[in-house]
């Protein structure tokens, strides 16, 4: 028999789940978090307060904090996901996303909700400030403010308070966006998008910017560090569901230019772009693989769009290979073990 019981969520500490006793692991549905599962190490761990104790090991903070917005958002994101002791310090190391794509997490949710097809809803609920990294009625509605200002969304009459009404309506601008948004999730339809809409959004899962191909702009030297950050993107996309890498562009998706990167031309950049996948991926890889260069503004952008590959890609590094997949907006290598398990499960052999 499971048991079901009221408390505070380990992760966001504010409000209560309920789980029952399934031997060690405890089931929780949060309503800010959604539906995981953790160990009772992992709860002792994720109860600390401090942000870095004697071990080292980061933790989530005091209530409130922002590195358990950042935990609660990513679990949401991964719904059903399991969390044991070792898994509590990379929870606590997320990075926050900006400003603009936690606005687009907000207009995707939205989008999702039939309420928003007949009128307003309040974006002031747990569920909401899990789905969009927020800490607070004071965050929900700085996020809300920049779909208003670009007319996605209007933000109605609102009620005082830390639980009051944020009621928000989307406008037939927003859902025009939204649709864009939808667009660059759905990698076949993204590669009809104009550069200028793939800029505007922003990164996503399937969109990644780099600044430059070899050049690092810090040092202001070629360095292979940058080489391999764009292998790395390649790889983690042709082993997913494919997508669009953008060399040229910085993070926040203002174009540089490959001219940062100093090539003789673009047919050169093209080549050395070719060779780096032969030496460090495997020469078969290319073909799914298309590049072009187009232009922005002053700039000239290089575009890589990646297809997802019918076998596993491995990136050679030094004497190892490594084994990487885009998950969500961030390339993420694996540990051998679960590259195995996902190989399996991603490619027929
Ligand atoms: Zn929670």
């Amino acid at each position: 028999m499971t048991e079901e019981i009221a408390q505070d969520c380990p992760v966001c500490l504010e409000y209560s789940a309920y789980w029952g006793d399934p031997g060690q692991m405890i089931q929780a549905n949060c309503p800010r978090c959604g539906e995981f599962e953790f160990s009772g190490q992992a709860r002792a761990l994720l109860t600390q307060e401090y942000d870095e104790v004697e071990d080292g090991k980061m933790r989530l903070g005091p209530k409130g904090s922002r590195k358990r917005a950042n935990a609660s958002g990513w679990i949401r994101e991964h719904s059903g996901t399991i969390i044991y002791g070792d898994r509590v310090a990379p929870l606590a190391s997320h990075d926050t996303p900006k400003p603009l794509e936690r606005a687009n997490k907000l207009l995707r949710t939205l989008g999702a909700s039939e309420a928003t097809e007949t009128g307003e809803v309040n974006i002031n609920t747990p569920e909401y400030y899990g789905r969009t990294w927020v800490k607070d009625r004071r965050e929900i509605t700085d996020i809300a403010k920049i779909l208003s200002d670009q007319g996605f969304i209007e933000i109605g009459q609102q009620t005082i308070g830390p639980t009051g009404l944020v009621p928000v309506r989307i406008t037939a601008a927003g859902w025009t966006r939204l649709e864009k948004l939808r667009s660059i999730e759905d990698n076949q339809r993204q590669l009809d998008l104009p550069l200028e809409d793939i800029l505007e959004i922003g990164e996503s899962g399937s969109i990644e910017f780099k600044s430059s191909l070899r050049f690092n702009l810090k040092s202001e030297k070629n360095d292979p560090k940058i080489e391999m950050a764009v292998l790395k993107t390649i790889a983690g996309f042709l082993n997913v569901n494919g997508g669009t890498l953008l060399i040229g562009v910085t993070d926040d998706g203002r174009p540089l230019g490959i001219e940062v990167d100093g090539f003789e031309s673009e047919d050169r950049a093209q080549q050395h772009l070719i060779n780096l996948m032969r030496d460090k991926i495997g020469l078969e890889q290319v073909l799914n693989v298309r590049v072009s260069f187009e232009q922005i503004d002053d700039h000239r952008v290089m575009v890589v769009r990646c297809s997802p590959a019918a076998s596993e890609v491995w990136v050679r590094a030094g004497g190892n290979e490594q084994f990487f997949i885009r998950a969500g907006n961030t390339t993420n290598e694996l540990s051998p073990s679960k590259a195995a398990k996902y190989i399996s499960g991603r490619f027929d052999h």
